[in-house]
């Protein structure tokens, strides 16, 4: 059994995630929540000052958004779209026969409005451009939410549905990447602050095909994005606790996002990774909450 299998296992026995049946799709204990709010509550703290807008969205949006927003073009492979049963009665008894003989029921189901969330931040930007041209100083805006994506997989920090905690800055190039700077900065302190050994490195997202891989080098020449790295399931391979990304101007011109002297804004995010945090935490601290050190717990729960 190789090492990954038996964390997921160790997680199940003790309760900490819930076996769903499907890779990556799990529920969580009470303590295993517990751990997510506690250090959530360690985000407010330090990003608290800083006056950004919380908003919380559901973990699904506006199918046109998505559309716009270009994810199909980089990412199909991740997409999930929520579809549903649009018939009549005959349609109805049509779809019963077809379960009941085993055959696949899904293939008349229509898509809805309705796209699952691929990250926190992907609803936020059509609702900020909507608002007309950002205020004086930019904008810098709270986010948290379930998101999914299709990457089935053994390894418990890659689920398929997943919590992001984001904060993302709109405002001019110097804004922006000094936003970046600092969040990075704020999360190798508060990782270390937790008993967490971190390394931060450029990083790419896994642009789908052939043209997928230019774009993804571009993107690390021009170190578009940054990963914080903590070992949970490997050491060799550590796992990206958050990321800190750099849009350029791309989402500001996609979007249509303006700064109060109507240049286009450039914009940046960052993301906590909220499961991946706890089970960092449980990985390297071990599974039962009560035996984690002093320092640590301080920490999390004062
Ligand atoms: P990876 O390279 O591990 O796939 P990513 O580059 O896709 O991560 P982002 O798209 O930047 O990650 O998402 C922001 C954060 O969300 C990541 O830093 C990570 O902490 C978390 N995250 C991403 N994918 C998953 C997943 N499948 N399960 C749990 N957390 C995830
Ligand atoms: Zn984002
Ligand atoms: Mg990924």
């Amino acid at each position: 059994m190789d090492m990954q299998t038996s964390f997921l296992d160790r997680l199940f026995e003790t309760g900490l995630l819930i076996d769903t049946g499907v890779d990556g799709l799990y529920g969580r204990s009470g303590q295993f929540e517990d751990v997510i709010a506690a250090f959530e509550r360690m985000i407010d703290a330090t990003g608290g000052g800083d006056g950004a807008e919380a908003m919380r969205f559901p973990p699904g949006m506006n199918r046109a958004f998505f559309e716009t927003s270009g994810y199909m073009k980089s990412f199909p492979q991740l997409a999930g779209t929520v579809h549903s049963f649009c018939g009549n009665e005959l349609d109805h008894m049509s779809l019963l026969q077809c379960m009941e003989v085993g055959d696949d029921w899904t293939k008349g189901q229509e898509a809805t409005e309705i796209v699952l969330t691929p990250a926190a931040c992907y609803p936020l930007y059509p609702t900020i451009a909507k608002r007309g041209r950002l205020p004086k100083g930019g904008g810098l805006f709270d986010l948290q939410s379930y998101c999914f994506r299709h990457e089935p997989s053994k390894d418990p920090a890659r689920q398929q549905l997943f919590r992001m905690r984001e904060y993302v800055c709109m405002g001019t190039e110097a804004d922006v990447t000094d936003f970046r700077q600092t969040w990075m900065d704020r999360g190798v302190e508060m990782m270390k602050s937790v008993g967490l050994e971190v390394a931060i490195d450029v990083a790419n997202d896994p642009f789908f095909g052939r043209a997928g891989k230019m774009l993804a080098n571009n993107q690390r020449d021009q170190n578009l994005k940054f990963e914080l790295l903590i070992p949970i399931t490997s050491v060799s391979k550590p796992t990206a606790c958050m990321s800190f990304n750099y849009h350029q101007d791309a989402f500001g011109a996609k979007w249509g996002i303006h700064l109060d002297d109507g240049s286009v804004a450039h914009t940046a995010c960052v993301g906590f990774g909220l499961e991946r945090i706890a089970l960092a935490l449980f990985h390297t601290h071990g599974l039962d909450v009560k035996e984690w050190p002093a320092k640590v717990r301080k920490a999390l729960w004062g």
